[in-house]
């Protein structure tokens, strides 16, 4: 795997590069109709559950430091909490072989080597299995923490139940406030040396709230507001003319972005609406963003994105396949 990282990293001083591989983390079945509309009420499809190691080396520091973007399904679902292993068996066929760990392996790489863990949100589906990272610190967007403590306010939707032990508080770091911009609680470890979680927010191109990880462009978190509080997407630089957007659940079905489907909306058992977006219209502004963001040639891949797993020339881009995913 050294190969696959130097070979990028040899040249480009212009503009600093990290590489990106996708995590293959498991595999589960979504009800078409509380995801886009209109579709017919029996459609499921299987989708993937898609994490992405993120490796950035500092030419002057010669410092590497090893990112993961979201944890997938979780290998052992009986270690979910019971609403969620509920709400699981709505999701079936669902298969979590290889999970993250197993997927890491496949490339050579052991759960300590990664430095940060970065979650999407805080939905059952991307969280994994956090005790499998016992040095990791795990960065979460703001509104995260409150979820997992039960403080914010309810959600409808059996998905939204949430584990208020996931992660461990010493190794856990929530951004600030995207709008406000204010510093939050677990100050002492937002990383040092090169590393930033604890910058300013700043615009970037059509995105009005990015972080600078590295402080040298090559990797941003951006705000990406409406699916749940403290919903973030990372935007890669992977060589001087590409870029990779890693969406997260801003957009769960392609067709969406495309505009042949608008998003799906359900009546629970109450007659109450729902839909998987906490804040629609928040959602549908990120929908546009990222919208335009394809339309400037960035790369876009979301967690559930089944069409660009089944793409041929993708099967490489997974960590331990013989080449880089950078395209
Ligand atoms: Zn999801």
């Amino acid at each position: 795997m050294s190969a696959i990282v130097s070979q990028k990293q040899s040249d480009h001083a212009a503009a600093a590069v990290v590489t990106v591989h996708a995590l293959s983390c498991g595999h589960f079945s979504l009800p078409e109709y509380q995801f886009v509309h209109p579709v017919s009420r029996d459609a499921r499809r299987t989708v993937p559950s898609l994490a992405f190691l993120i490796q950035h080396y500092n030419q002057s520091t010669k410092k590497r430091t090893r990112l993961v973007f979201d944890l997938g399904l979780r290998r052992d679902i009986k270690r979910y909490a019971p609403p969620i292993q509920k709400h699981v068996e709505t999701r079936q066929p669902m298969s979590t072989d290889p999970d993250v760990t197993k997927s890491l392996a496949g490339g050579g790489l052991v759960p300590e080597d990664i430095d940060y863990v970065i979650y999407s949100h805080v939905h059952w589906d991307h969280i994994g299995e956090p005790r499998d990272f016992p040095t990791s610190n795990f960065v979460v967007g703001h509104g995260s923490l409150a979820l997992l403590d039960g403080t914010s306010s309810s959600l409808r939707g059996g998905h939204s139940f949430f584990e208020s032990d996931l992660l461990p508080e010493e190794r856990t770091i929530e951004l600030s406030e995207p709008w406000a911009n204010v510093l939050t609680k677990h100050d002492s470890c937002r990383g040092t040396g090169d590393i930033n979680f604890s910058g300013s927010w700043q615009t970037y191109g059509n995105l009005p709230q990015t972080l600078d990880v590295f402080n040298d462009s090559s990797l941003l978190i951006v705000n990406a507001p409406g699916h749940l509080p403290g919903h973030i997407n990372l935007l890669a630089r992977t060589s001087p003319d590409h870029q990779i957007y890693m969406g997260g659940d801003a957009c769960h079905d392609r067709r969406l972005l495309t505009g042949e489907k608008t998003i799906g909306e359900w009546n629970d058992v109450h007659g109450q609406v729902c839909c998987i977006h906490a804040d629609r219209k928040q959602a549908e502004a990120t929908i546009d963003r990222i919208r335009g963001l394809e339309k400037e040639g960035v790369e876009i891949i979301f967690a559930h994105d089944v069409e660009w797993e089944n793409d041929p020339k993708n099967k490489t881009r997974f960590f331990g396949a013989e080449q880089s995913v950078d395209g």
